[in-house]
């Protein structure tokens, strides 16, 4: 399987002022680079990191699997900034265009390769994405009290 995550560099450096969006996208990227470390273990073939941005010269174009998801905003095209595609031996790909499923996705990865390693190897990752893995905000989630000081 191969695997292309799509994130906004902007966002990603916290140039577009949303928090929430910085935090997630952060860790995404965290959670693809051990994937990569890692990727022979779990017979990945490839795992590419493709940061868009905003400059000229960023045409927008796919890393290695070409497939951009896009919204209709205004009667205008909106390509996708954060999106994770993979593709398997079948030559299917497929898209993820939240960035909660691409979270989700990348974690169950590293859940794979910490039981081949049998060590935990998940990054660090910040409250936003925590919530996500946990199930999200609508009370699935137990709260710790020492994660909200
Ligand atoms: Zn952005």
């Amino acid at each position: 399987m191969r695997i292309e995550l799509r994130v906004c560099k902007h966002c990603f450096e916290g140039e577009h002022e949303n928090e929430h969006k910085t935090a997630v996208t952060r860790d995404l990227v965290a959670c693809a680079r051990v994937v990569r470390e890692y990727k022979d273990l779990i017979d990945l073939d490839d795992v590419h990191v493709r940061m868009v941005s905003e400059d000229e010269g960023d045409d927008g174009r796919p890393a290695a699997l070409p497939a951009v998801a896009a919204t209709i905003q205004n009667e205008q095209v909106v390509v996708s900034d954060t999106q994770l595609i993979t593709m398997g031996e079948n030559g299917y790909m497929l898209v993820y265009p939240n960035p909660q499923d691409a979270l989700k996705v990348l974690a169950g990865n590293i859940d794979e390769i910490s039981k081949v390693l049998d060590e935990e190897v998940s990054p660090e990752l910040s409250p936003e994405s925590a919530e996500i893995l946990a199930g999200g905000p609508d009370g699935a989630v137990e709260e710790d009290a020492d994660m909200y000081p």
